[in-house]
């Protein structure tokens, strides 16, 4: 149960179980100021006083936390070896997720922030080939695997004009409210309507809680 008692935070009073004081934030001085007697009025300041906060074993607050907090929130970055060419129309996903570096377990906010890039081909001229950021959290899906996973970003456009053309892409995006402790895992699907064979190539991760 979430209550003072059991925070990491509380610092129980000598001889008063039932009472301590919250650690969580040092308190800010406050000054004090004492006017001499007699015109015209003069400040004196004296010692800064400054009081944690009291509070009783069942209380408690957002901050409640059971274990220490970890002085670092994760930051995971990675290359993926180069992928398979899929011959693809309809959306697909890639298969980052099953690679170092595309899997991230959030310990603190829950708030994650990642970007992948990489370079794309296409065997197919005028292609249209589009990029989305899919995330979830389980067995992560295979390359070529069915469209799955919630979006962490826009679906990206690409054309490209002939099977010699290398485009960069780029997806930015995450997500500001994953469960805490789980593994994350973060991949892109991919579709080209057109059809043909489409290749993703150099694709590299940066994901970080923040
Ligand atoms: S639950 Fe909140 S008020 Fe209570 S000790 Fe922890 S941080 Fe302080």
């Amino acid at each position: 149960m979430a209550a003072c008692s059991t925070c990491i935070f509380w610092d129980q009073l000598i001889g008063d179980v039932s009472h301590g004081r919250c650690r969580y934030n040092p308190p800010v001085p406050l000054p004090t100021q004492e006017y001499y007697p007699g015109p015209p009025p003069a400040l004196k300041q004296q010692t800064p006083a400054s009081f944690w906060t009291l509070t009783a074993q069942n209380d408690w607050c957002g901050q409640y936390q059971s274990s220490p907090p970890p002085s670092l929130m994760p930051a995971v970055s990675g290359v993926a070896p180069t992928q398979p060419a899929i011959t693809v129309a309809a959306e697909v996903m890639l298969g980052l997720g099953l690679v170092t570096g595309f899997v991230i377990t959030p310990i603190r906010t829950g708030r994650v922030a990642g970007i992948i890039s990489g370079t794309l081909t296409s065997s197919t001229a005028n292609a249209q080939i589009n990029i989305t950021g899919r995330h979830g959290t389980g067995t992560a899906p295979a390359n070529g695997a069915p469209v799955t996973g919630q979006l962490w970003a826009t679906t990206q456009h690409y054309v490209i004009k002939t099977s010699a053309d290398v485009h960069g892409f780029t997806v930015i995006g995450g997500n500001p409210g994953l469960a805490l402790n789980m593994p994350v895992w973060f991949d892109l699907s991919v579709a080209s309507p057109a059809g043909g064979t489409t290749t993703l190539d150099d694709v590299q991760s940066l994901f970080f809680e923040l």
